[in-house]
């Protein structure tokens, strides 16, 4: 089961204080997929994640911690006010794409490859198939620069072998994970990664799970 509390937290940027969801506890039944997103019941809890501030939209993991390099400026910039005000987003959407854009502007490009995954997500719930791509598309754009200097992780390495399927792209795939496949030493990686190829081979973009490996 899960257990939910309330707390109150005050926004870094303009002060205001909000009570959001925490997560005491959750519990996982079953394997994640292979984009890392986990099973049932922490699946459902995803959402609380991030919280976005009613008043000034800035989000984050908890609004009170400050994303560094984030300001007023930045935050009331076209970029963000174009996002902060498209009316076709929910608020649980919007308040990823806003931190992952946060995290993008300055620089963390791990983090901002994480929410864009997770809006992607969000979407697939919805079956909005166009924005489920656009924001893989984003997340693969993010992980590429983030290895950029940081090509010894392996895991997001193998993460963005899954992305770059799930949009279709076989070819890139498939040059990414076997140029992976040589230099792992993890198995579970590597039997990761000979599935990938297969289902890149089958021209297969659905999601599958972990469990399928063993
Ligand atoms: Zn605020």
């Amino acid at each position: 089961m899960t257990t939910l509390f309330s707390l109150d937290y005050s926004c870094t940027i303009c002060g205001h204080t909000t009570k959001f969801y925490s997560i005491g506890s959750t519990t996982i039944f079953g394997y994640m997929d292979l984009d890392t997103r986990p099973a049932e019941l922490k699946r459902s809890t995803l959402v609380y994640d991030v919280q976005m501030c009613p008043k000034c939209h800035y989000a984050n993991y908890e609004i009170s911690d400050l994303i560094v390099g984030v300001d007023h400026r930045l935050l009331t910039s076209d970029r963000l006010k174009s996002i902060i005000s498209d009316d076709t987003i929910n608020d649980d959407i919007k308040k990823f794409i806003i931190a992952a854009t946060l995290y993008e502007l300055t620089e963390n490009y791990h983090d901002a490859a994480y929410l864009y995954l997770n809006t992607a997500w969000l979407y697939d719930d919805i079956t909005d198939l166009e924005n489920s791509i656009k924001y893989r598309k984003l997340s693969i754009e993010m992980i590429k620069k983030y290895l950029t200097t940081n090509n010894d992780d392996h895991h997001m390495c193998c993460l963005l072998v899954d992305l770059l399927r799930r949009t279709n792209d076989y070819s890139q795939a498939i040059t990414a994970a076997n140029d992976l496949v040589n230099v792992v030493k993890d198995e579970l990686l590597k039997n990761i990664l000979n599935y990938q190829i297969e289902l890149c081979i089958d021209k297969d973009n659905q999601c599958h799970s972990l469990g399928e490996i063993f």
